[in-house]
């Protein structure tokens, strides 16, 4: 990666202090914190009770909820928390992958690059939003190449650490893959970091998780160098 970057470590952190949580963009583990009730209420009443708060947080910073342009505000934000920027909280949006024989026999890497994503810092509540590239080498079986975007998108749409986002598609596609063999990178912009605090708009943050062969420093190189390529395909 030949960027301007950090490339964070995956590993787990250990000795957290709480207070060093929120600028430094940690995460406590590889799942998503939730609570075990997180779904025992239906979205239409989330939504309902998201818009009443968000409302409540407006007019607490004095805006006027009678202006025309502010009104529908508190809904329209509770409707995209709950059904399109945080859907990917809910179990019941994940998607469903169905796993094909590997017919051509294809058993060199499959690499699925440049798949935008929008995601949000759940230290601040702001949007992280980058490109994930994502490689495999097959165990005998495939997925459908929409299916690695539409599992990027399922973590991507939550409250995030990008560590976290990392390992929990490279950990689903494993999952899923039956195998060991995966490889993932995401390179982000964190709103929180180059739009306040330290207000560098330069600055972007790589990730990376690699398993079973891609630990290996040729097949990491193979994969690294495909998604440093310049894409000439569409004209960038
Ligand atoms: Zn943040």
């Amino acid at each position: 990666m030949k960027r301007k970057e950090t490339l964070l470590s995956t590993q787990p952190s250990q000795a957290l202090d709480i207070d060093d949580l929120d600028d430094d963009h940690v995460a406590t583990s590889y799942e998503t914190p939730l609570r075990a009730d997180a779904f025992e209420m239906d979205d239409d009443l989330k939504m309902e009770l998201i818009a009443k708060h968000f409302r409540e947080i407006m007019h607490i910073l004095g805006m006027d909820l009678t202006d025309d342009s502010l009104k529908g505000t508190p809904n329209r934000v509770a409707k995209m928390y709950v059904k399109e920027v945080f859907s990917g909280l809910n179990p019941k949006n994940k998607p469903t992958a169905k796993l094909f024989d590997n017919k051509y026999e294809y058993n060199e890497m499959l690499v699925e690059r440049d798949i935008t994503f929008y995601s949000y810092c759940e230290h601040h509540f702001v949007p992280i939003y980058g490109k994930a590239h994502v490689a495999y080498i097959s165990s005998g079986k495939v997925i459908g190449l929409s299916k690695i975007n539409r599992i990027v998108q399922y973590y991507a749409k939550r409250p995030q650490v990008q560590e976290r986002m990392t390992v929990q598609i490279a950990n689903e596609l494993k999952k899923i893959l039956k195998t060991d063999n995966v490889g993932v990178v995401v390179d982000a912009v964190h709103m929180c970091v180059s739009s306040r605090g330290v207000g560098d708009t330069n600055s972007r943050t790589g990730t990376a998780h690699f398993s079973g062969k891609f630990s290996d420093e040729n097949t990491k190189k193979e994969f690294l160098n495909y998604i440093n390529t310049p894409n000439n395909l569409n004209g960038k």
